[in-house]
Parts: C-alpha cells; sequence; structure tokens
C-alpha cells in the first residue's frame, strides 16, 4: 500500500495543478454560465503558486503540504473560491497535525476538516448548489471505507457523483444565486473543481506505484 504521507501530499498537489491547467477551459466555461467565467483561470493560476512554491523544496509533511496550499490558494485565487478552499485546506492542515502519515479515519478527519471550513467560511447547506456538494457525500463515503487509499477513493467517487448531482439544483449560494431558477441544468463549478482536487489525492496515491514501476 502506498503510504500517504509528506511525499505523497506532495505529489496531490502537484497533480491538482496539473489536472486544474488541463481543465482550465472547461471549469471556465462551467462558470460562464452561471457565474462570472473566472473560476477556472483562478483555481489555475492558485495551484501554479502552489507548485512554485513546491520547486523550492518538499514541504516535509502532511500538514506543511496542506498548509502551503492553503496560504497559497488564499492569496493567489480570489474570488468566492480563494478563501473557502484556503480555509478548507488550513482546517485540513490541523486535523492532520503531527501525523507522518494517513490512515482512513484520518483520511475522513482531514476531509471533515475541510467540509467543515467551507461550511463555516460559506454557510452553505447540501443542495445549495456550491462545492459542499461535492465535500458532503465525500466525507460521508470516506467514512465507510477501509484504509487510506480507500478512504480517498470512495472520497473521489462521492465528490464525482455530488458535482454531477448538482446540475439540475437552483443555487441558493454564491454569485450563481443570482440566476435563480435560471441557474438550474449547469453543473456547479466548485463542485467540479472539488471533484478534481480528491481525484488528484488518489492520482497520487496510484502514481507511487507506476513510479516505482520504470
Ligand atoms: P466567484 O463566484 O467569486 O467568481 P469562483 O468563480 O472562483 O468565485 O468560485 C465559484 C464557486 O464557489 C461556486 O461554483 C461554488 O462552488 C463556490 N461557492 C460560492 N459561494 C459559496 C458558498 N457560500 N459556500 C460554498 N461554496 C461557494
Ligand atoms: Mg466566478
Amino acid at each position: 500500500m502506498t503510504e500517504l504521507d509528506a511525499a505523497w501530499a506532495d505529489r496531490w498537489l502537484r497533480e491538482c495543478a496539473r489536472v486544474l491547467a488541463a481543465r482550465r477551459e472547461e471549469l471556465i466555461d462551467l462558470d460562464r454560465a452561471i457565474g462570472d467565467g473566472d473560476h477556472g483561470e483562478n483555481m489555475d493560476r492558485g495551484f501554479q503558486a502552489v507548485v512554485e512554491k513546491l520547486d523550492e523544496g518538499p514541504s516535509g509533511s502532511v500538514a506543511a503540504a496542506l498548509k502551503l496550499a492553503a496560504t497559497m490558494l488564499m492569496s493567489k485565487v480570489g474570488g468566492a473560491a480563494g478563501p473557502l478552499y484556503g480555509t478548507a485546506f488550513l482546517r485540513a492542515s490541523v486535523a492532520v497535525g503531527e501525523r507522518d502519515a494517513l490512515d482512513g479515519p484520518t483520511v475522513e478527519a482531514m476531509l471533515a476538516a475541510a467540509r467543515d471550513g467551507v461550511v463555516a467560511r460559506g454557510k452553505a447547506e447540501p443542495g445549495d448548489k456550491t462545492m459542499v456538494d461535492a465535500w458532503a457525500p465525500a466525507v460521508d463515503a470516506a467514512g465507510r471505507a477501509g484504509d487510506g487509499e480507500a478512504a480517498l477513493a470512495a472520497a473521489a467517487s462521492a465528490a464525482e457523483a455530488g458535482a454531477l448531482a448538482t446540475k439540475p439544483l437552483v443555487a441558493r449560494k454564491g454569485r450563481a444565486s443570482y440566476l435563480g431558477e435560471r441557474s438550474a441544468g449547469h453543473l456547479d463549478p466548485g463542485a467540479v473543481s472539488t471533484s478534481y482536487i480528491l481525484r488528484a489525492a488518489v492520482t497520487a496515491a496510484v502514481s507511487e506505484i507506476s513510479a516505482g514501476a520504470e
């Protein structure tokens, strides 16, 4: 089994940057439909800044990696998503604490802290068509899974399903809520970016295997 350790956390953040760069235009289009069209650019810029920091040296611990992400996202992403993701990663960092590596319960605790941070900051509930609709089912699924990798995989799948399920919803929080009923019929960009971030955590766990086989 792959250790969910500091090296994994750094791979996770680099994979986030890779995926969000690749999905930049898609997230821009999603946000253009029910917002102002900046979400793809915001997320790409934020995670490129995270990678620039990582290039200065490995973060050294899971908590330090999550804190580095929080700091960079808070200062570089802007909009609604910057403070929301910043708070999520900061709370996640605190939840991980001194641990060298994560197991199933700590993955769940990390994701629950992130979700709670998003909720504390944005006051959205499940069903409001926000990133909470990806975070909340992810936490629930992680709690039902086994070891750390299984918890991450369950969380990512649940976040993807949660993001897809935002399509028919009417937005009750954030910029999309200004559209009222017209926000229905579109995916929520923040829920989609959350699903990419959580899928990246799984890819980072699996990628060590392929790296070792080279
Ligand atoms: P902005 O809306 O300021 O342009 P972004 O486009 O970067 O910011 O991010 C929009 C995303 O932020 C939405 O798709 C939604 O998922 C999330 N969001 C907005 N407001 C809230 C909130 N109050 N609670 C949770 N998530 C929110
Ligand atoms: Mg926007």
